[in-house]
């Protein structure tokens, strides 16, 4: 396996407050690790919180949930890829499940954010997955690559080291199911093999990451599946013993 990631979606939790009682109590406990990379994603309004509480650690790095494509102007509440940067952030999420089902967010959108990240100098974390009704309709690999194939259809020359993509069963996410070791190698290795498709052997240097329901229970199962590069957690990243007996799996 690569050097796992382990990655931490706050979602709407852990305003500036939160954010820095979490930091200094996870960071207090987690010793820096040469051997693995924490990504944490706070609300836009805690990145600098978060980006300021691990400025002396190399193994763990800030990052924004979301942004727009644009560069700035008249668009309310958004933030754009440069500013995230400019707050700490080193890594955009694109494509998150919420942002897709709860917000409506295309393909086309999250190649633009795709775009936007990668013209700020900034990692991509592009996530895809199905709905269990695509899921039983056998429709998953087809709706992944697609995904993943329109998702950095603009940016696949550019795709290298900075891109890591995550695979996240809509089904999976905050329901408490999560797929089975065997089920999440089995679309990992369907993406490794897209991703082959797309660009050769540079493909084997992308992380895919899993999430959907990871627990401190069942993070160390899921790590050690093949092609499991690392783990995107929502409800039990939250919080900061939970999460650490996760990034310590
Ligand atoms: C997520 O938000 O990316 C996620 C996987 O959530 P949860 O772990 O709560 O299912």
């Amino acid at each position: 396996m690569k050097r796992p990631i382990l990655a931490a979606n706050w979602k709407m939790n852990n305003g500036p407050s939160a954010a820095k009682a979490f930091m200094e109590a996870f960071l207090a406990g987690y010793s820096p690790r040469s051997d693995r990379t924490v990504i944490i994603f706070p609300p836009a309004v805690a990145l600098t919180t978060v980006a300021t509480s691990s400025a002396n650690r190399k193994d763990v790095l800030a990052g924004v949930q979301n942004i727009h494509w644009a560069e700035k102007g008249a668009f309310t509440g958004e933030i754009s890829a440069t500013m995230a940067k400019d707050a700490g952030a080193k890594v955009v999420l694109v494509g998150h499940s919420e942002r897709r089902h709860v917000f409506g967010e295309t393909d086309a959108q999250c190649a633009k954010k795709c775009q936007a990240a990668s013209r700020a100098g900034l990692s991509f974390m592009l996530c895809v997955g199905e709905t269990m009704q695509q899921r039983e309709a056998g429709e998953t690999e087809r709706l992944v690559t697609h995904q993943l194939r329109e998702g950095v259809s603009q940016t696949q020359n550019l795709i290298s080291a900075d891109f890591i993509l995550a695979y996240e069963p809509v089904w999976a996410i905050g329901t408490g199911l999560t797929a089975s070791a065997g089920d999440a190698s089995a679309v990992h290795t369907v993406l490794r093999s897209e991703l082959r498709q797309m660009i050769g052997t540079r493909a084997d240097e992308i992380p895919i990451l899993y999430g959907g329901s990871v627990s401190p229970s069942n993070a160390a199962g899921l790590l050690a599946a093949p092609e499991v590069d690392g783990l995107l957690v929502g409800g039990a990243s939250v919080e900061p013993s939970s999460w650490l007996a996760i990034a310590q799996a």
